[in-house]
């Protein structure tokens, strides 16, 4: 049996804003007037560290690798009153649906949950930039030869937490192929074995249509009676509610085979699901008739398909184990979540 934190991944990052710049202390060089009033600039503020989320990427792996993250510094000020240049903000793209946490606090409070493409939130402040002394000039002082330091920049230490929001969740009946279709979308993949949960593979697989990465999610063990916690399915039927597809494997093949209804496992799940949460049902518009390579006359399927669309859902006959038609619904579900992220 597998965890409940299996759609979790994690890294540690150290993440250092800029310091800012120091103060300058000079003084204007007139013809004449060798020391003339004061005009040493401020420092520049020191660069934030800034973490963004980007709905290009899938994992925390590149936060694993590098783990410090800086921004630049503010430069000092200079002559003639000028103001050193702002450090550099450093951005950090991160997955969407990553939570932060700032590991030195010791309740490990939550910073933020980034959970929309370009979402902001910035996680170390510059430093302030020091002021030069043309700042500290006072009637009684006016050639004042002081300046200030720049501030350091916040330097924190954060937990990245990825809830992962499957794009696409498979829900099924034990045996309907859900594991088999994963494998199928992951064999189409060479990427998939640089995966970096490698505890979920096959509970996980990243389908890939031109550009698009989309998530798609094995939602194992959903059987009758899962709304009321029998069996794993209720923890998963929790992650669902995050995914914007459902697509529901139905074993045709076999059920041909043993003249079972089709029909009737298919509205197994779709109680399960209504039953746990009414809203999730909208989302459970897509079907797979799946193994379809055990049926040799696929005319038998032309009824229930026919049956399917005219309430309104996108039917596909697909095999894990032969890859029939496995393309063409990739394609779909890629089309219809970038319609929908659009
Ligand atoms: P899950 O319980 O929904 O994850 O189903 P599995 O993927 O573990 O598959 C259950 C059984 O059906 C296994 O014996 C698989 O080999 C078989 N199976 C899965 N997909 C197909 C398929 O497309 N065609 C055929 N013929 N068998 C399949
Ligand atoms: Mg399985």
């Amino acid at each position: 049996m597998r965890d409940s934190n299996i759609f979790i991944d994690e890294a540690q990052l150290t993440v250092h804003a800029g310091k800012g710049g120091d103060g300058h202390v000079s003084f204007r060089r007139e013809k004449f007037a060798p020391r003339g009033g004061p005009d040493g600039g401020d420092g520049g503020r020191g660069g934030d560290v800034v973490l963004i989320a980007d709905r290009n990427r899938t994992t925390l792996r590149e936060q694993k690798y590098k783990r410090e993250i800086r921004a630049e510094n503010g430069s000092d000020g200079s002559t003639r009153n000028k103001t050193g240049p702002a450090g550099v903000d450093s951005f950090v793209s991160i997955p969407v649906g990553t939570e932060v946490f700032d590991s030195s606090d010791p309740e490990g409070k939550s910073l933020c949950d980034l959970l929309t493409h370009g979402d902001k939130f910035k996680v170390a402040g510059g430093g302030r930039g020091g002021l030069g002394n043309s700042r500290f000039t006072t009637p009684t002082r006016q050639a004042p030869d002081f300046a200030t330091q720049g501030r350091a920049g916040e330097k924190r230490e954060l937990r990245l937490s990825l809830k992962l929001i499957a794009d696409v969740a498979l829900v099924g009946l034990p045996n309907a192929g859900k594991s088999t279709f994963l494998s199928s979308i992951s064999s189409a993949q060479p990427r998939i074995a640089e995966y970096p949960f490698t505890t979920l593979v096959p509970a996980l697989g990243v389908a890939t249509f031109d550009d698009h990465r989309f998530v798609v999610a094995d939602v194992p063990g959903l059987i009758k009676g899962a709304n009321q916690g029998a069996g794993l399915g209720d923890r998963f039927l929790r992650h669902i509610e995050r995914t914007h597809i459902l697509l529901h494997l139905v074993d045709v093949g076999n059920a041909l085979l043993e003249k079972r209804s089709i029909l009737e496992e298919f509205n197994t799940i779709r109680n399960e699901i209504s039953s746990y949460n009414s809203s999730l049902i909208d989302r459970a518009r897509w079907i797979a008739l799946n193994k379809v390579d055990l049926v040799t006359d696929r005319t038998q399927l032309n009824g229930i398909q026919q049956h399917l669309e005219s309430l309104g859902f996108h039917v596909f006959r697909t095999s894990g184990a032969t890859r029939e038609g496995i393309d063409k619904l990739i394609m779909n579900l890629s089309r219809s979540l970038l319609e929908r992220s659009s």
